[in-house]
């Protein structure tokens, strides 16, 4: 407990605690500013924008969890701030309502997705209602919607005619018994999740690609420029992983496979290869003895999630066939590998056991011959009796005129030996993959395409946008989509034959894009949005979310605007100028909230009980924003008693004139707690606001102005009993539209903060000698005299004093003639600091 809390939980300890029920109140205001639209914004030219927004939720049938009261709490106080500043605020809400859970829970409860979603988003919409979240609800975006969707179709035919869409054989996890693909998440240790006993299988379909790679040179080249959190920027350089290396074309069976490698300085030491086990061409190279073998390591994969892999370890087989290295003539095996990216490169990587770890462990496990070429200075290795790979540093060895070359020199040197004799190229690589988009599921976008035996692949003509996603479907064998032949049934754009429809649905990911765009002119049947209005909203000035998006939605957003820009819809680069990764609020044990720790904290349960002002005060108490905290029960319990208590003694303040003291307090919390607000430091406003009450409540009276201007200051954290507040001393506006005070910085005197100062000091002092009295005599102290230089008379109010120690308190100055002084304390005085004496 801080010192002013303690102070104010005294005041009030004998009387009653005030047990105040702002729901209504806070239902009142609500339905108020529904009415009035007063979060309505249009586009306004003479007015500065802001466009604020929280990354949009899934509406999951749980409803809302603590996590979103909090992202949307942090979103709606800036908002609000900046909305008081004089910006023309953006600060939209919507629904990413396409996706996976909504058809598991129609698989499994037998209910219609589409209702799923409706049911899910009302109680959300609700919900957020009651935390009396500030959105301009008429701009609401619902990306399950034809009227939206039809927007994802469009932008899928556009990004095609333009060749930033194909298609290409890709691996996939297959259930034979559901007789449809997987997804990652639905395969559980190889095994579908719907059926525990059938191992998945890994099938090449052909499925639709977005060129995001195209955009890889800039989304790496300008993520340094963002307002982003540093850790973000490095995760998305990362995930672009951009390397300089170089191709070294090997010969398998005749043919070339150009092989990307970092370390062309250990080409002499490369004893195998490895191929993805995903690779699309990967039967090509296995042999007809080794084919069983190789079809029952995939079978013991079972499905391509990446986790899987990180549970079996590194596992191998070899395929049967040999690669030639250009440059020894030396014949190496090549291995199927689950640890190997297959668009990575050509999806095979060479392996040079001796100075790579991860070719070590499987050279070892496997018993594949190994070669050193690189030697440290000091010593020689010896194959047989190393325990892990060389990876320092050193001289290269065994590898022909290259020999004696320093290893780092020695890149430089092969790599310009194999361009020279045309064995390969100098090149730069990427970790960043095109986007696959295709899901082999019904509750997404239908992928506006046309197959016709004699025109091939044909694009659904813009004028019949949307293809409705059909409402009556079966699920149960196979993509409901593909066996509903209703749908499938068409006849083809171009030559009027019979022709069938795609099936595959786009990833949601792809909804969640552009949505941002959408909410800038979200009514328009015409085209996705309005020039015009999109250029006066974009970008995104403060974007806030959790930093589990770090790498997919911020970088296919990114990579959107970008190719919207390409293609003449936008005029600018980046569409979120600055981000906001939320902490993470654990449940009261410290563990992550869930269901089967028992610790999950409703928020409409708190709000129910406390009032959301309570719940969105202590959730800004936690903790600074963006650190995880730890929900806490007493929290919330003295938040809601802070509140109470705040709500009844401003109503009773008497209101008259500040005292300069008063005025120099307030207008330097003006000054702090907008630049905390300002900077998402809601945590440190929180304790400003605190003391500022305090200071309030040691007043006689305040003028009107200033009891405004804290209630002003407080009104982003608690938006409804300020409102109340506002209007109980009889405004007619509402305060969420108000001016934001500023700081008059002449009424700040640094000298009122040093007297508070040093009578705090004098407090603990006379604290401190009292407590030393009792131990030594056993008896209470009695009454204290205080001797002040003159000029410091007004900072020792000694009523207050009296209160704090509960002791009689009188102060004399060291010069008055009159004074009481039998223990000639008054010499002792100093400047700060007074003498002491008490009877
Ligand atoms: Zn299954
Ligand atoms: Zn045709």
């Amino acid at each position: 407990m801080k010192k002013a809390e303690k102070k104010e939980a005294a005041k009030t300890e004998n009387k009653e605690e005030p047990k105040m029920n702002f729901l209504e109140l806070e239902k009142k205001w609500q339905a108020a500013w529904e009415k009035n639209k007063i979060f309505e914004v249009s586009e306004d030219s003479k007015k500065k924008k802001y466009y604020a927004l929280e990354m949009f939720p899934y509406p999951s049938g749980a409803g809302l969890h603590m996590g979103h009261a909090l992202n949307y709490t942090i979103g709606d106080i800036f908002a609000r701030f900046k909305r008081m500043s004089g910006f023309n605020v953006l600060y939209p809400m919507g629904y990413d309502a396409f996706g996976l859970p909504a058809e598991n829970a129609a698989i499994k409860a037998g209910e219609h997705p589409a209702e799923y979603t409706e049911k899910s988003m009302i109680n959300f919409v609700s919900q957020q209602k009651a935390l009396g979240l500030s959105y301009d609800w008429a701009r609401k975006v619902v990306t399950c919607t034809p009227e939206y969707y039809k927007w994802n179709q469009y932008f899928f035919l556009k990004f095609f005619e333009n060749g930033l869409i194909y298609r290409k054989k890709a691996a996939v996890n297959w259930c034979p018994k559901c007789q449809t693909v997987l997804a990652n998440e639905q395969v559980h240790s190889g095994k579908c999740w719907r059926h525990e006993d059938t191992d998945v299988e890994v099938k090449q379909l052909d499925q639709w690609f977005i060129k995001t790679t195209d955009y890889s040179e800039e989304l790496l080249d300008k993520v340094r420029d963002l307002q982003w959190p540093e850790r973000i920027k490095i995760m998305q350089e990362n995930w672009i992983g951009k390397s300089f290396g170089t191709d070294i074309n090997f010969k398998i069976g005749g043919k070339e496979w150009p092989i990307f490698t970092t370390r062309p300085d250990t080409i002499y030491g490369v004893t195998f290869m490895v191929v993805s086990s995903q690779h699309p061409k990967l039967m090509e190279l296995v042999t007809a003895k080794q084919k069983k073998e190789v079809e029952a390591f995939l079978k013991k994969l079972g499905g391509v999630s990446e986790k899987e892999v990180e549970e079996l370890g590194k596992e191998g087989v070899f395929t049967g066939s040999y690669a030639v290295n250009p440059l020894t003539g030396d014949s190496v095996p090549v291995w199927a590998g689950n640890f190997v990216v297959a668009d990575y490169g050509s999806g095979m990587v060479m392996a040079v056991p001796t100075h790579d770890q991860r070719d070590f462990e499987f050279a070892k496990k496997y018993k594949i011959p190994m070669k050193i070429v690189i030697s440290p200075e000091s010593k020689t290795l010896d194959i047989k009796s190393m325990k892990e790979a060389y990876t320092e540093n050193g001289i290269l060895v065994n590898s022909d005129k290259f020999n004696g070359l320093k290893n780092r020199e020695a890149i430089e040197k092969i790599s310009e030996f194999i361009a020279k004799q045309k064995l390969g190229k100098k090149t730069i690589n990427y970790k960043f993959r095109d986007w696959l988009v295709s899901r082999q599921r019904y509750w997404g976008t239908p992928i506006p395409m046309i197959y016709c035996d004699s025109c091939g692949v044909v694009p659904v003509p813009e004028k019949e946008l949307p293809i409705l996603l059909p409402k009556k479907i079966k699920f149960g064998k196979g993509n409901p989509l593909a066996t509903n032949m209703d749908f499938v049934e068409t006849r083809c754009p171009k030559c009027k034959a019979k022709a069938r429809r795609e099936t595959d649905t786009m990833d949601t990911f792809f909804d969640s894009s552009w949505y941002y765009l959408r909410y800038c002119d979200p009514k328009n049947n015409k085209e996705a949005f309005d020039k015009k209005k999109v250029e006066y909203w974009m970008p995104v000035d403060q974007y806030i979310g959790g930093a589990e998006h770090a790498c997919m939605h911020l970088i296919y957003a990114r990579f959107f605007t970008k190719a919207l820009r390409d293609l003449g819809f936008l005029k600018f680069d980046e569409p979120f100028t600055r981000l906001f990764n939320q902490g993470m609020l654990h449940g009261r044990d410290g563990n992550k909230m869930s269901k089967s720790l028992g610790n999950v904290v409703n928020p409409i349960e708190i709000i129910d009980k406390y009032s959301s002002d309570s719940l969105r005060f202590n959730l800004m108490s936690l903790s600074a924003p963006d650190s995880d905290s730890i929900w806490s029960d007493t929290g919330i319990e003295s938040a809601f008693k802070f509140i109470s208590r705040l709500f009844l003694g401003i109503t009773n303040i008497k209101i008259g004139k500040s005292s300069p003291k008063f005025e120099s307090k307030i207008n330097k919390a003006i000054k702090e707690i907008s630049l905390d607000i300002g900077s998402i430091k809601y945590n440190l406003a929180l304790i400003k606001i605190r003391g500022l009450y305090d200071s309030i409540m040691q007043e006689n009276e305040i003028s009107k102005k200033d009891l405004e201007s804290f209630m002003k200051l407080l009104h982003p954290i608690c938006p409804h009993i300020t409102e109340e507040l506002w209007h109980n001393l009889g405004n007619k506006t509402f305060i969420s539209l108000e001016k934001w005070p500023e700081a008059d910085e002449t009424k700040i005197n640094e000298k009122f903060e040093q007297e508070e100062k040093n009578a705090e000091k004098a407090v603990s002092d006379i604290l401190n000698v009292l407590k030393i009295i009792k131990e030594k005599t056993g008896k209470e102290g009695g009454k204290i005299y205080l001797y002040v230089i003159p000029d410091e008379l007004s900072s020792y109010n000694a009523e207050a004093i009296s209160k704090r120690t509960q002791k009689e308190v009188k102060v004399f100055t060291v010069n008055d003639k009159k004074k009481y002084d039998p223990g000639g304390k008054a010499s002792k005085a100093k400047p700060g600091k007074p003498g002491i004496y008490i009877e």
